[in-house]
């Protein structure tokens, strides 16, 4: 069941009326179901029982500390991408010895702070970055448990939004080099190689190249193994798609039947040929876990009727939703309070100075100004990308469980906004 449904003719989160989140806390505002995400991680974690596996949300798709408390309490660990999300990790009482730390980027400060953590590992993207996190962990007379980011060249010509497991990508070590950059951690002083990962992509409708990726890394282990280097765990990443509602799309193979293929060729290949020695299963999604938890609840401040286009506009803006205009990403948009009568087609567009700033094009809506819209599916990728521009103070954000809200951050103020800010003596 859909945690966002329509009870007497307004749209709900759980048994909360949008409208009234809208008048407790205004708009624009992010509004997560608490059920809603405990159920998309138990997905993943009902998949994993019994077994030696670790879910590393990826936070950097939504990373309010009150979702990752929420999280963390469940058991997860989580995937980070700076210094700063390893210090947001530890505010909301995560494990640090469950976090891993991707990145192309790694500043030796961040090494430092997650060495100083003791994070579970480092996942390493080129040589260069060997050395520095050797170099850094050799200053602090530790040991850097890492994990090499191998780039599985899957095939994206028939899976087009495979974006990042390919050779043309910044990411990851190339698979054709993957054995030589091995060989180079294991023989530096201050690493741990411990495991091996990858991450192919995002918004992957079919577990096809995701199964193919796990192909080429236990081939990778075996070769490794061979050569007398052991990993102990495997991380295949995120990447597992949402439904986002556009006409035509095809729905996300769902987690659990991933999970299922996914383990299935594991055991197989470590009854064949790893000899049954463990190995430790590790994945990191992000949108499947937060997406289709959260809205966007705004208000249509004016309609705006025109010879080509009519413009609805709401006071939400690229600025708090940045998927339309970066990705020419669809997204659904419900009206809470639907109304009889002709609906009108139109573009829905925020205040922002820029004619990139637009949440949805060619809308049927019977719509009239005050009214509140929800751009559906906006809990991935949403809060997280949002910025200051135009002095815009970001969303606020609401968790609602039953038919309680909880305010987990509060509107920005135009005064904080400038607040870091000086002026020349
Ligand atoms: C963004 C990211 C993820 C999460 O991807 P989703 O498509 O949101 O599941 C996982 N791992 C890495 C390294 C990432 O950069």
């Amino acid at each position: 069941m859909s945690h966002f449904s329509y009870q007497d003719g307004v749209l709900h989160a759980e048994s909360t009326p949008l409208s009234r989140v809208a008048e407790a806390f205004g708009t624009p505002t992010y509004v997560y179901s608490k059920s809603a995400l405990l159920q998309n991680f138990a997905a993943y974690a009902d998949a994993c029982a019994g077994r030696d596996a670790l879910v590393c949300y990826a936070m950097k798709a939504n990373s309010n500390l009150a979702i990752l408390d929420l999280l963390a309490r469940e058991g997860a660990g989580f995937d980070i991408v700076s210094g700063g999300e390893l210090l947001r990790v530890i505010a909301a009482g995560g494990d640090p010895g469950k976090v891993i730390f991707s990145g192309v980027g790694k500043t030796v400060a961040e090494m430092r702070l997650a060495l100083e953590k003791n994070i579970l590992c480092f996942n390493v993207e080129s040589i260069p970055e060997l050395h520095r996190l050797n170099e850094v962990a050799g200053s602090m007379g530790k040991r850097a448990p890492v994990s090499l980011r191998v780039n599985p060249n899957v095939d994206a010509k028939t899976h087009p939004y495979i974006a990042t497991g390919l050779k043309a990508n910044k990411f990851g070590v190339a698979f054709d080099d993957a054995l030589a950059t091995y060989r180079a951690a294991s023989a530096l002083p201050h690493l741990d190689v411990v495991g091996i990962d990858c991450h192919i992509g995002s918004q992957l409708l079919d577990d096809a190249p995701l199964l193919e990726a796990l192909d080429k890394l236990i081939e990778l282990i075996d070769t490794l193994h061979a050569e007398g280097i052991h990993v102990h765990h495997l991380d295949i990443g995120g990447g597992i798609g949402v439904d986002y509602g556009a006409e035509g799309d095809k729905p996300p193979v769902p987690v659990g039947d991933y999970l299922g293929r996914l383990f299935a060729r594991i055991d197989a290949w470590r009854a064949e040929r790893h000899d049954g020695r463990p190995i430790k299963v590790i994945f990191e999604p992000g949108r499947s876990i937060v997406a289709d938890t959260g809205v966007l609840l705004t208000s249509i401040e004016f309609l705006k009727p025109g010879e080509e286009k009519s413009f609805c506009i709401v006071d939400a803006a690229m600025n708090d939703l940045m998927r339309p205009t970066l990705y020419g990403a669809w997204m659904g948009v419900q009206p809470v309070a639907p109304r009889e009568g002709g609906k009108v087609v139109y573009d829905i567009v925020g205040p922002v100075c820029e004619s990139g700033d637009w949440l949805a094009r060619d809308r049927a809506l019977a719509v009239a100004p005050g009214d509140l819209l929800a751009v559906m599916t906006a809990g991935a990728y949403g809060m997280t990308m949002a910025s200051n521009y135009n002095t815009r103070g970001r969303a606020a954000e609401v968790i609602v469980d039953g038919e309680q809200m909880h305010l987990v951050r509060r509107r920005e103020t135009p005064e904080e906004l400038y607040a870091l800010e000086s002026m020349l003596k």
